[in-house]
């Protein structure tokens, strides 16, 4: 039987260390602080808001919430961005996704400051990733990285195969697989054979939105599988995009749905807003 990778596991252990953190740096006066903005009353975007909000507070940071209404302008949005660009006691700005209509998603995150981008949504920061010289990187593919690590998995010389080239999870997944020195294979809704590609796989990380997609004869023997996926079945109960009964019979380690990948992100925006604030104080 598979051995079970625990995101609520290594998620506390993580924030364990980042309250440590936090403690020492108000030694030297320092306070992480966040800013999370909510455009619009979206039910789970709310729920991110609070929980995020719950972590500042569990961790000892300052955190700010500002919600706007959902007929908000681009204009009054890029305002609010200005001001906490300035702020001084706010070292990471979070805007949740996604924006009502009205607003360019792009241009908003084009105008947060990249010292303070929190998310790695920036092109500063996404560039950055991509040349392998970051301070940020994108929470969920980071929280993946930790939990590979942090559960014993060797990367370097792997096969590794991403499902999925989203840029919020795919893509910069891709790239600090690479960086690990791991061989990489991205597939999306276009790969042809893809459970030929998926069978080479040392690790596989899915990320898709599609229940139960990868099963386990997909899979080599022994691989290791992180599933990132999150959907509601009509029941309301959470889904992978891997069916775990039959990845669980073939594969050597598996992450839950839910408790496995979820945790670490919000873990890993703490661990950004703590990056940031040392940068700030230049330590
Ligand atoms: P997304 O932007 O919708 O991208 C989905 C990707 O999956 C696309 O690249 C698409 O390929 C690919 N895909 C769709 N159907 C496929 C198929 N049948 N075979 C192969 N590839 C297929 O999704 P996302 O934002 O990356 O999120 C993916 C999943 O992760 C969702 O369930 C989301 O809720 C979850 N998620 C979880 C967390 C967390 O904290 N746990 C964080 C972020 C996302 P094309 O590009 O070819 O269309």
């Amino acid at each position: 039987m598979a051995q079970l990778i625990s995101g609520k596991e290594i998620s506390a252990a993580i924030r364990a260390e980042l309250k440590e953190e936090t403690a020492r740096l108000k030694e030297q006066d320092v306070v992480p602080g966040l800013a999370v903005v909510l455009v619009g009353d979206d039910p789970a975007s709310k729920v991110y808001v609070r929980n995020k909000k719950r972590a500042c507070e569990e961790l000892g940071y300052y955190s700010e919430e500002h919600t706007l209404p959902a007929d908000t302008t681009q204009e009054q949005l890029l305002e609010l961005v200005k001001r906490l660009n300035g702020d001084e006691r706010i070292h990471g700005i979070l805007v949740q996704l996604p924006l009502p209509r009205q607003i360019d998603e792009q241009s908003v995150i084009a105008a947060i400051d990249p010292d303070k981008d929190v998310d790695a949504f920036h092109p500063v920061n996404v560039g950055r990733i991509m040349i392998g010289d970051y301070r940020f990187v994108p929470c969920t593919p980071a929280g993946v990285i930790e939990l590979l690590e942090r559960s014993g998995v060797e990367l370097e010389g792997k096969e590794c195969v991403v499902i999925g080239r989203s840029n919020i999870v795919g893509k910069p997944m891709a790239m600090l697989l690479l960086h690990k020195n791991a061989t990489v294979t991205i597939c999306h809704s276009r790969t042809k054979d893809l459970a030929d590609v998926v069978r080479r796989a040392d690790v596989v990380v899915v990320a898709i939105g599609r229940p139960k997609f990868l099963t386990g004869d997909m899979l080599k023997k022994g691989a290791v599988v992180i599933d990132v996926g999150t959907s509601r079945l009509p029941d309301g109960k959470l889904c992978g995009d891997a069916d775990f009964v039959s990845c669980e019979a073939v594969c050597s380690q598996i992450t839950p749905v839910p408790g496995g990948v979820g945790p670490m992100t919000i873990t890993m925006l703490m661990k950004n807003t703590l990056t940031a604030a040392k940068m700030r104080a230049g330590l």
